[in-house]
């Protein structure tokens, strides 16, 4: 067993990770990353973000074919799917990703050290390599990146084939006739989204009686309204009790949440998509006596250090949103910190995109929230059918929604449904970083024709005064 002197050990090469180890490379410190999947880039590149991503767009391109092409005077003769080579397609633009963080990690002199990784004490990392063998890494700070895995159903066990979660979801070898989907949040509408433009029929059972739940309400039932005309039915406040596998099918056991009569449903494929979970399993947190909520999340202080000193945390198994770039700001902000740099990360202006078409996107407040704080507000609307790129490029489905401190005009929360929603955010989340008003928004040019002029006139809107509704 081999053992080496780091400033920083990260365990995960996850987008929390591998940016975090990058970073630390550039402010000098001598830095270790430990991953054991056999590729960087974590849940996220591999079974997450990016592969969904791509079969979106692949899906999303063969939905346009079949189904808008003709409105655009294109006529198609002979479509044809070849579900193979979709596949083979989304799994290279993950590889080239995976393989492109490996030359980071070079041009950065980061140590990528494939295995296992264990906390034995602070100050020490011992990594069962994927080659076989030990070796033990010491380090000044051990930053765990560890990452999330989905949420269990008790009554459905999934087999990543028939019962699947995302990971099952992202390769199916075939188009299933019926898919349910179990959660109306942002991997069930995503997911179910694909394969619903690929031809299955997609039913999305939901246990609360909305969907989307933390974003916008109004958004989140305009979404639904959109995505039923495409295709997707939704079943709302119902809970799934069990799966059955029989005879190449699966029957599931429904019942309303609020309780009563349960029934049954059929499906060829069952996705199981009601969360993500911390995943901490093989640390040895517990023997370390680092603390954890009672829902297995690391506990940290605001420079994401844990009840160990020395023992930083980041990512998916910290509170906070689940998502990539949430984790990869938590990473800067960890490792800027060590580094003796001043550094902070606002949760409430983490931007959240469901990549559906429209996409669907927000950032701070939801009008539920601000009601819920007493805060006085004024909301803008501005909807697409009234944007003449959307109407030029025929996505007119979907708003743009302002939400305004009533005195002061500071933006609380920006909600787009709409094309491109998850781009044009960016702005909303940046005037919001500055602590801007909706008259900023208002009175900055926004190029001719652009989506983005909904936002300006959503802006407007909150005065009462948009141009062109
Ligand atoms: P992870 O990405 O989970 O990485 C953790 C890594 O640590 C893993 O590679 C794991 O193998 C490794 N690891 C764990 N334990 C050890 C150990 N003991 N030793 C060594 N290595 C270890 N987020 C978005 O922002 N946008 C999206 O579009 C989006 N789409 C998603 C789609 C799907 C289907 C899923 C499942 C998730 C999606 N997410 C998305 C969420 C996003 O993937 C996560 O928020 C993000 O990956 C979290 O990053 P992380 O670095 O904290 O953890
Ligand atoms: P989620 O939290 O977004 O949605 C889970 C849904 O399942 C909720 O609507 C919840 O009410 C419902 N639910 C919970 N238990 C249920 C039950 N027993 N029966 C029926 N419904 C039930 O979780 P997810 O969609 O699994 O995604 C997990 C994480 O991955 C999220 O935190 C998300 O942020 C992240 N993710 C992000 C993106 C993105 O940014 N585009 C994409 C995919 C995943």
């Amino acid at each position: 067993m081999s053992d080496t002197q780091y400033d920083l050990v990260v365990i995960g090469g996850g987008p929390g990770g591998y940016v975090a180890a990058i970073r630390a490379a550039q402010l000098g410190l001598k830095t270790a990353c430990v991953e054991g999947r056999g590729a960087l880039g974590g849940t996220c590149l591999n079974i997450g973000c990016i592969p969904s991503k791509a079969l979106l767009q692949s899906s999303e391109k063969y939905s346009d074919a079949a189904k808008h092409f003709a409105e655009h005077g294109i006529t198609v003769k002979g479509l044809g799917l070849d579900l193979p080579a979709m596949m083979g397609r989304k799994d290279k633009v993950v590889k080239d990703l995976t393989t492109g963080i490996e030359f980071l990690f070079k041009k950065n002199k980061v140590d990528y050290i494939r295995g296992w990784g264990a906390i034995p004490a602070a100050g020490s990392v011992k990594v069962a390599l994927s080659d076989g063998g030990e070796q033990l890494l010491n380090a000044k700070s051990i930053l765990i990146a560890t990452g999330s895995e989905s949420t269990p159903l008790p009554g459905v066990d999934t087999d990543e084939q028939q019962v699947v979660t995302s990971t099952g979801a992202l390769s199916l070898d075939q188009v299933p006739g019926h898919m349910v989907v179990i959660g109306a949040g942002v991997i069930g509408l995503e997911m179910g989204s694909v394969w619903s433009r690929l031809g299955a029929e997609v039913t999305v059972v939901e246990f609360l009686d909305r969907i989307l739940p933390g974003m916008d309400a109004e958004i989140a039932k305009q979404t639904q309204r959109v995505l039923t005309k495409q295709g997707l039915k939704f079943k709302l406040g119902t809970k799934v009790t069990a799966a059955a596998k029989a005879n190449g099918a699966v029957t599931l056991t429904l019942e309303p949440a609020k309780g009563g009569d349960a029934e049954e449903m059929k499906a060829d494929v069952v996705l199981v998509a009601i969360g993500r979970r911390p995943f901490t399993e093989g640390l040895g947190l517990k023997e370390l006596g680092v603390a954890m909520d009672n829902r297995g999340f690391i506990q940290v202080d605001k420079h994401f250090q844990t009840s160990v000193p020395g023992i930083y945390a980041i990512g998916d198994c910290v509170p906070g949103p689940m998502l990539a770039h949430k984790a990869e700001e938590d990473g800067v902000v960890a490792v800027e910190g060590m580094a003796g740099q001043a550094s902070h990360i606002d949760y409430n202006l983490v931007p959240g995109v469901v990549y559906t078409w429209p996409e669907v996107a927000g950032v701070g407040k939801t009008e539920e929230q601000l009601k819920e704080e007493g805060v006085d507000y004024r909301v803008g609307k501005f909807p697409f059918t009234a944007n003449s790129r959307a109407r030029a490029v025929g996505d007119t489905d979907g708003l743009v929604k302002i939400l305004a401190d009533k005195r002061t005009d500071r933006v609380l929360g920006v909600h787009i449904l709409g094309p491109l929603a998850g781009d044009i955010l960016a702005e909303a989340v940046t005037i919001m970083e500055f602590g801007g008003s909706a008259e900023d928004i208002a009175r900055t040019c926004h190029s001719h024709p652009g989506m983005g002029e909904a936002v300006k006139e959503a802006a407007l809107a909150v005065d009462g005064r948009p141009i062109h509704i």
